[in-house]
């Protein structure tokens, strides 16, 4: 029977994505192959329990959340029991979504899952793991989130939307990286530059400084 690690279940407000600000169980995974410098959930790299996937599920549909989102660590690190998590739930009729460093094939995610998914900047040191074929199994309802740390990702990331077309085949999310960058400044690039993406401030960092369980 599959099972999963897992490192914690909460409910709490979606704090980036779209979905910004909607009541949001999060499911998150434990492990992660990839060691961004600007990690904020080291805490998932080990650790966690054991799950059945049943028990689990059960778990999940206590507290009949409007909205699922699967994250870790990297939650795709867990691959076939992940990808049959994300099934079941769809299959029940949840809204679900998965928040993904890019890094890990994402084509065999249920179409109905909304994919979050990373483009590792320079600055993240995690460059060489973009798995960039994902990007061919991104559509509209998806997102490609860059978080910015520097001048240099940032420059980094508009190349990669040029260069893929990015704006053209999904959403796309600039994020400042929390504490390395002046917030304001990176807004003013993005108009500067009339970005077609989404500038956006991690909603749970304003409101909970980062504790977890949010
Ligand atoms: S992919 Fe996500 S969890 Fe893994 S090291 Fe990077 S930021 Fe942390």
């Amino acid at each position: 029977m599959s099972r999963l690690r897992i490192t914690e279940i909460f409910y709490s407000l979606q704090g980036e994505s779209s979905s910004i600000g909607k009541p949001t169980l999060f499911v998150r995974l434990t492990g992660c192959p990839l060691r961004c410098v600007w990690c904020d959930t080291e805490y998932a790299f080990s650790g966690g329990d054991y799950w059945e996937m049943p028990q689990l599920l059960s778990k999940i549909d206590s507290y009949q959340p409007q909205n699922i989102c699967i994250t870790g660590g990297e939650p795709l690190a867990q691959f076939q029991p992940c990808l049959e998590l994300m099934a079941a739930l769809c299959e029940k009729g949840h809204s679900v979504s998965i928040e993904t460093s890019g890094s890990i094939d994402i084509s065999e995610v249920d179409p109905r899952v909304i994919k979050v998914m990373d483009l590792k900047a320079p600055d993240s040191g995690e460059m060489s793991k973009n798995k960039y074929s994902n990007i061919a199994f991104l559509n509209k309802n998806d997102e490609v989130k860059f978080v910015i740390k520097s001048r240099k990702d940032y420059d980094w990331a508009k190349m990669q939307m040029d260069q893929y077309q990015l704006a053209e085949k999904t959403n796309v999310i600039i994020s400042p990286c929390f504490g390395d960058i002046n917030e304001r400044e990176l807004a003013e690039w993005i108009i500067e530059d009339n970005l077609p993406a989404r500038f956006q401030i991690q909603l749970h960092k304003i409101l909970w400084n980062d504790a977890e369980g949010h």
